[in-house]
């Protein structure tokens, strides 16, 4: 029996990337998944099937997040497939994982740009988190992945560090108002992690050598990197903690 054991986790963006990882890592541990994704049903599946060949247990969930409706269509899919599965609507990890970058520079920020970063970033997770509220049970754990631009300056994506730095300082408010909750809430701030969000950054060999090199290991990171820092976060060992940006960017920028 693993730690997670008996707990339920919906995991944002978990079709891919870092979510994937989140997912299984959690499944790997015990814990019944919602994997959400947004239009990648193939990717989706491929997450499930690792799940499954692991011994996990896991469900999709699709809903695309920054329109209208989308909060709604999430949650009436994860309590509809929850009921199915014979089990009430609680959950007790809600991991917001979903995310769009967006490089640009200041003088490159459109209105188009800033509204989609932060409708997708930052309205639709506050909002994810608000209408969640119901379903998370008291004692449970609220994980933002965040990201180390909010600690070191990266001007090639401004806007999307912004949502970042809001997505902080969400966290820092939400951990003390469901402190009586007993609900943790923490981010966690990966580095350059190797999926496809930055694929185009490591197009050749001396572009992903650069990347590698932001870390003191030198090395770009992997979603188990931060799955398993997620997966602590989640777990009762990490009771104690709340209200944390936590870095996991292999000491990027010390
Ligand atoms: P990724 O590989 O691009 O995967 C993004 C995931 O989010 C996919 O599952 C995607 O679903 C989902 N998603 C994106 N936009 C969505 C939308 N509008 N509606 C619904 N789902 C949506 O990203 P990643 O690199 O794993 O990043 C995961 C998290 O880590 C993000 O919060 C990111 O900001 C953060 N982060 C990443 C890095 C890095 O270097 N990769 C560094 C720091 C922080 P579909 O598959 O359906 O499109």
């Amino acid at each position: 029996m693993g730690s997670l054991a008996g707990k339920t986790a919906l995991v944002t963006g978990a079709s891919r990337g870092i979510g994937r990882g989140i997912a299984r890592e959690l499944a790997r541990q015990g814990a019944l998944v919602a994997v959400h994704y947004g239009e990648n049903e193939q990717a989706a599946h491929v997450t499930l099937e690792l799940i499954g060949q692991e011994g996990g247990q896991a469900f999709p969930v699709r809903a695309e997040l920054g329109v209208p409706g989308d909060i709604e269509t999430l949650y009436s899919q994860v309590e509809n497939e929850l009921a199915q599965q014979g089990q009430g609507p609680e959950l007790d990890i809600l991991v917001n994982n979903a995310a769009v970058s967006g490089s640009a520079r200041i003088h490159e920020v459109t209105p188009e740009l800033f509204d989609r970063l932060f409708a997708v970033n930052t309205r639709s997770l506050l909002f994810l988190v608000q209408r969640g509220l119901k379903n998370l049970r008291n004692g449970g754990r609220i994980i933002n992945v965040s990201s180390a631009a909010t600690r070191i300056a990266y001007p090639e994506s401004v806007v999307y560090s912004m949502t970042k730095g809001a997505l902080n300082t969400f966290t820092l408010a939400l951990a003390k108002e469901l402190g009586p909750r007993g609900i943790t809430v923490n981010a966690v701030g990966p580095g350059f992690v190797e999926t496809d969000m930055n694929a185009g950054k490591r197009t050749t060999e001396d572009a992903a050598a650069e990347l590698a090199a932001w870390s003191v290991f030198n090395r770009v990171g992997r979603p188990s990197d931060i799955a398993e820092v997620v997966a602590f976060l989640a777990s009762d060992a990490s009771r104690w903690i709340t209200g944390q940006c936590l870095d996991a960017s292999g000491g990027s920028g010390l």
